[in-house]
């Protein structure tokens, strides 16, 4: 196990280390982790665990980097770089699945395909599974199939006190209830995730309706009728972005299907009762796993700078969702930016597991803010603020995966559930050593500082 360490190294090789496979371009450079090592093994992270108790340091964790306030970057830690410990196994006859942390959507997906087999994980490509999981993840068709975290069956953890367990329902249950839903508040290190995996869809296709700025109000209360006589396969949202068209207004629907007659059926009533004057229009258009992925990508560009914002929401008459997102949808700051709306029945309806994740809204709402440039940060991140505290006024809570604490203090779970993670963290991280960049709801009273000594001197060889 190498760690390299931040007080002798040069401070631009040092910089790339930390910053390596962060997808955000826009980083907290006021923080910066003591050390960072690349574990290939578990041995290689239980090492490194020993190496921070030894020096009093905390550990904080990268799974896939694509937190959007890059959470596996914080001060007086080691980070636990996992990108380079990548393994997956596959059980086709039990239809399950063993991936370490850092394997990502797409990489998981391309192996399970060799054996027809499929796992809902994040609709962008590169999202890993660490982070995506331990938050919920909202994968594909989320609000029929439910959250990815659902299909975790096990968990292999390194605790913050260094010793390997295995967590399931059964075992160490406590911490398996923290795995799905605490997102970066999870006190330990999930080395393997053990999955349910799903026969893979034959037959994907796609409608998409494409509508001017003008026919927003149409479009979108069009697209809220269509929810409820959907069918279980089909996944509905509402995006608006811009496109070669200028900016517009999309209603994109997919359904994952065993063969073409099934899509035709799950897509023809949207499109018999879609509003006129589209500026452009697709229907049962045929898609793959890949060129699914490759739109998420291409809307989700790297090499830029983000900020985001979300939102659940109940179904109330009382509220209108068309006019409470109008502002957000439609004067979007920058033109690499997008909005979307995704409705999460019928699984919001559902009685979910017994679980960290605890709020269910029957609308999603969020906002990736993107742009390019330094120079825009300023005025990208107040547009977010001050129209997503008018968008969010009537909302639930927030998706801690879609979230950055510097905006604001939101609601992650249920209260219970809120006080049951503390006495957990408390239960299997009584020093705080995991640092994940938690919401302050879930700081320790008396602050970490007051748990871990700060150390005084790193030892001369740091290793
Ligand atoms: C372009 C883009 C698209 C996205 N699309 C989706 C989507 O479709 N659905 C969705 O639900 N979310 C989505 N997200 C949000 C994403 O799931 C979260 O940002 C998630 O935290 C990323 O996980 P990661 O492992 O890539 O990130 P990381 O930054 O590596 O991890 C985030 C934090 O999770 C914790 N963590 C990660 N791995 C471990 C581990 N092994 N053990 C203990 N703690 C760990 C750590 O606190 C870490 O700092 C998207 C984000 C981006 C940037």
């Amino acid at each position: 196990m190498h760690i390299i360490w931040n007080d002798t190294s040069d401070t631009r090789a040092y910089d790339e280390v930390c910053w390596a496979n962060v997808f955000n371009l826009r980083r907290p450079k006021h923080r910066r982790p003591r050390g960072v090592t690349k574990p290939r093994c578990d041995e290689d992270i239980l090492a490194a665990v020993e190496r921070a108790i030894q020096l009093g340091l905390r550990i904080a964790v990268r799974s896939g980097g694509h937190s959007f306030e890059a959470w596996s970057i914080q001060d007086n830690a080691i980070m636990v770089n996992l990108c380079e410990y990548k393994q997956v196994k596959v059980d086709t006859a039990r239809r399950t699945a063993t991936a370490t942390s850092s394997v990502t959507s797409i990489e998981l997906n391309e192996i399970l395909a060799q054996d027809n087999l499929f796992f809902p994980g994040g609709h962008c490509p590169d999202v890993g599974l660490g982070g995506f999981l331990l938050q919920g993840g909202m994968g594909w068709n989320c609000g029929n199939w439910g959250w990815a975290c659902e299909l975790v069956q096990g968990i292999d953890v390194i605790t913050a006190e260094g010793k390997p367990v295995y967590c399931d329902i059964t075992q160490n249950s406590d911490l398996f209830w923290a795995a799905r839903g605490a997102g970066p508040a999870f006190p330990g290190i999930v080395t393997r995730f053990h999955l349910r995996v799903m026969p893979c869809p034959q037959s994907i296709y796609s409608s998409c309706y494409i509508f001017p700025h003008a026919l927003y109000a149409t479009a979108f209360r069009w697209a809220i009728t269509l929810v409820d006589d959907l069918d279980t396969d089909t996944e509905l949202t509402a995006k608006a972005y811009h496109q070669d068209l200028g900016p517009c207004f999309s209603i994109i629907i997919t359904t994952f299907k065993h063969n073409f007659q099934d899509a035709m059926q799950a897509l023809q009533p949207a499109h018999e009762s879609r509003p006129a004057g589209t500026l452009s229009e697709w229907f049962c258009s045929p898609e793959s796993m890949s060129s699914l992925y490759a739109a998420l990508a291409s809307i989700n560009p790297e090499g830029h700078r983000y900020s985001t914002d979300n939102g659940f929401f109940h179904d109330d008459p009382n509220i209108d969702l068309v006019s409470n997102f109008e502002e957000a949808f439609l004067t979007l700051p920058h033109e690499s930016s997008y909005a979307f709306w995704a409705p999460m029945r019928p699984w919001s309806r559902r009685n979910i597991a017994e679980m960290a994740l605890s709020l269910q809204g029957d609308h999603y709402f969020a906002v990736y803010t993107i742009w390019e440039d330094e120079k825009d940060d300023q005025r990208c991140q107040e547009w977010l603020r001050r129209t997503m505290k008018r968008a969010l006024k009537t909302s639930i809570g927030s998706y801690i995966g879609d979230s950055e604490f510097s905006h604001r203090d939101a609601r992650y779970w249920r209260d219970q559930n809120t006080e049951r993670l503390m006495e957990i963290r408390r239960k299997w991280d009584p020093q705080s050593r995991i640092a994940g960049g938690y919401p302050s709801t879930l700081a320790l009273p008396n602050g970490r500082a007051s748990v871990i000594e700060e150390p005084s001197r790193l030892d001369d060889e740091h290793m």
